[in-house]
C-alpha cells in the first residue's frame, strides 16, 4: 500500500489527534529507518527518545522473541520475576525504595500524583498542592494534564484537577514562595523536553530540593524524557545539586516497548497500599525482559561517556553552523534554536534528506539520537543539518 493510500485510510479510520509526516516507516535497525518506499534515513528522534539503544537491538530483541514464546501475561494477581527484578534494578540504580510499574510516562506521574497527595494527608493536609513550573509537560491523562500549564489552558477539557501551583522555571525565588503549608510536592523534569529542550538551572533544582526540605513535602523528577542515559548519566539527577524522593521514568526504559515506573525512596516506599493503585497490564513479563534488556545495554559507563563525548561534539558543531542561534542540553539531548524561526520547514527539509528531527516550536529543532549512535552517523547528520540549515 502507497503512503498516499496509508494517508487516506488513515483519515477514514484514526481519530485526528496527530498532525502526522507523509512517510511509512518500515524497518529499523541501529540508528536507521527505512520507508516504504525504500528510501533510508538517519532517526535522529528514535520515536521521541523510545529506542535510545537503537532500533531493534539484538540484546532487545532477543529477550523479546525467548520472553514472547514463554509467557507474556498473567496480570498482578500473581508473581512474575521479570517486573520484580525491573523494579529492584530501578531502585538500586537510582533513589533506592520500592517501584510501582506501569505502561507509559503520563500513567507514572498519575502513581506519583496519588502517592505524593497520600502522603500530604498522612501529614494533615487536606487540600494538598502541587507546585510544576511553567513549560512543563507531565503527560495527557487528567491529572498529568493538570500538572502542565500549557495544555491546561484549554479550556476543552475542564475542568482539570485542582491543586496545581506554577511557578517561573527560572525564579528560584517565587518557587521558594510558593512552596508552604500546603505543599504536598515540587515536580519538574531536570530538563524540560517537549517546551523545547530547556535546561532548568541547578539554583532552581537546589532551592526546590531546600523548600521540599523545610517544607516536610516530596521532590519529584519526571524523568522520563531525561532519564535512561539520555543526558549522559543514567539518570540526569546524577549531574545536579539534588536527589529527588521520587522519579518518574518512561520512554526509553522498555527498549521500544511501553513501559513506565514510579520510583520512590525508602520513606516514601511504602506510601501506596494493597487497593490504591494498580494496573492490569503494568510490569508484564513481555515488556520487563524488553526493559532488562535496555537497562544492560544503557547502565555501562562506556555507553554514557560517550553519550557525553558525542554530545559535546554535536553541540560544538551546532554552534559553529550558518542559521543556528543556540544550542541547549546535555548530553544527546539537544534543543537548536534557529536563527530564521523555521523549524517546521527545516524538519520537513531535512526528513526529504533523509534526517529524522521534530520541532518543538516554531524555532527549535530537536535532536535525540539512540545513545549508541556512531561518531560516521553523527558526522553524517552534521552534514545534513550544515546544508540543510546554511
Ligand atoms: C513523554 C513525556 C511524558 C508522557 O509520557 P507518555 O508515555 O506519552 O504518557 C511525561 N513527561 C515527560 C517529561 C515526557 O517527556
Amino acid at each position: 500500500m502507497s503512503a498516499e493510500a496509508l494517508r487516506e485510510l488513515e483519515a477514514r479510520w484514526v481519530m485526528p489527534t496527530y498532525k502526522r509526516a507523509g512517510v511509512e516507516f518500515v524497518r529499523g535497525e541501529g540508528t536507521r529507518l527505512w520507508d516504504s518506499e525504500g528510501g533510508e534515513y538517519l532517526d535522529f528522534l528514535t520515536g521521541i527518545s523510545v529506542c535510545s539503544v537503537g532500533h531493534c537491538h539484538p540484546a532487545v530483541v532477543t529477550a523479546v522473541r525467548e520472553q514472547a514464546g514463554a509467557l507474556t501475561h498473567v496480570s498482578n494477581l500473581y508473581l512474575t520475576e521479570g517486573g520484580i527484578r525491573l523494579a529492584e534494578r530501578l531502585c538500586t540504580s537510582s533513589v533506592g525504595g520500592k517501584a510501582f510499574l506501569c505502561n507509559s510516562g503520563t500513567e507514572a506521574n498519575e502513581c506519583a500524583i496519588k502517592l505524593v497527595r497520600k502522603h500530604a494527608h498522612g501529614r494533615g493536609i487536606s487540600d494538598p498542592e502541587i507546585v510544576v513550573l511553567e513549560g512543563a509537560f507531565h503527560g495527557r491523562t487528567m491529572g498529568a494534564v493538570s500538572a502542565t500549564p500549557g495544555m491546561a489552558a484549554n479550556e476543552s477539557f475542564a475542568p482539570y484537577l485542582p491543586g496545581f501551583v506554577v511557578v517561573p522555571r527560572d525564579d528560584p525565588g517565587a518557587l521558594r514562595a510558593a512552596v508552604g503549608e500546603r505543599t504536598a510536592a515540587v515536580m519538574l523534569e531536570p530538563i524540560q523536553g517537549e517546551s523545547g529542550v530547556h535546561v532548568i538551572a541547578d539554583e532552581m533544582v537546589a532551592e526546590a530540593r531546600i523548600a521540599c526540605d523545610e517544607a516536610g513535602a516530596v521532590l519529584v523528577f519526571d524523568e522520563i524524557q531525561t532519564g535512561m542515559g539520555r543526558t549522559g548519566s543514567l539518570w540526569a539527577y546524577e549531574q545536579l545539586p539534588a536527589r529527588p524522593d521520587v522519579m518518574t521514568s518512561a520512554k526509553a526504559l522498555g527498549g521500544g516497548l511501553p513501559v513506565g515506573a514510579c520510583t520512590a525512596a525508602p520513606d516514601f516506599a511504602d506510601t501506596l497500599q494493597p487497593g490504591d493503585h494498580g494496573s492490569t497490564f503494568a510490569g508484564g513479563p513481555l515488556v520487563s525482559a524488553a526493559a532488562l534488556a535496555a537497562f544492560d545495554v544503557i547502565d555501562d559507563p562506556a555507553l554514557l561517556r560517550g553519550v557525553r563525548e558525542r554530545g559535546a561534539y554535536l553541540t560544538e558543531a551546532l554552534e559553529g553552523m550558518d542559521g543556528v542561534s543556540g544550542v541547549r542540553g546535555r548530553g544527546l539531548m539537544l534543543g537548536v534554536a534557529l536563527a530564521g524561526g523555521n523549524a517546521p520547514e527545516v524538519r520537513d527539509r531535512l526528513l526529504s534528506e533523509g534526517l529524522v528531527v521534530n520541532a518543538t516550536d516554531p524555532s527549535t529543532i530537536r535532536l535525540l539520537p539512540p545513545l549508541t549512535v556512531s561518531d560516521s552517523e553523527i558526522e553524517q547528520a552534521v552534514g545534513l543539518l550544515g546544508r540543510t540549515l546554511g
